[in-house]
């Protein structure tokens, strides 16, 4: 008879925030991500998120399309279950 190791954790790679997780500790809240990528848009095209300042260039406004954040290093604004390369 076969013997699964169940003790045996095996450490997977969440393919959208890059961080190890172990599929027991997976919890729905446990990924912080954003669904859309940082951006850099012209004025007119984000109006919606950002108004550039007079002294601005044009092309300044970089977001993340998903929620505004205009820092790359913001964290997710959706959580959700990790997501390994095994998974889909
Ligand atoms: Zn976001
Ligand atoms: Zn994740």
């Amino acid at each position: 008879m076969e013997k699964k190791s169940e003790n045996q954790q095996q450490k997977k790679l969440c393919k959208r925030c890059n961080q190890t997780y172990t599929p027991s500790s997976n919890t729905p809240s446990s990924c912080r991500f954003h669904p859309s990528f940082f951006v850099c848009r012209r004025h007119d095209d984000q109006k919606r998120y950002y108004e550039l300042g007079p002294n601005d260039p044009p092309y300044a406004a970089k977001f993340y399309d998903c929620c505004g954040a205009e820092d790359p290093e913001a964290s997710g604004c959706t959580t959700s279950l990790h997501v390994s390369y095994d998974d889909d």
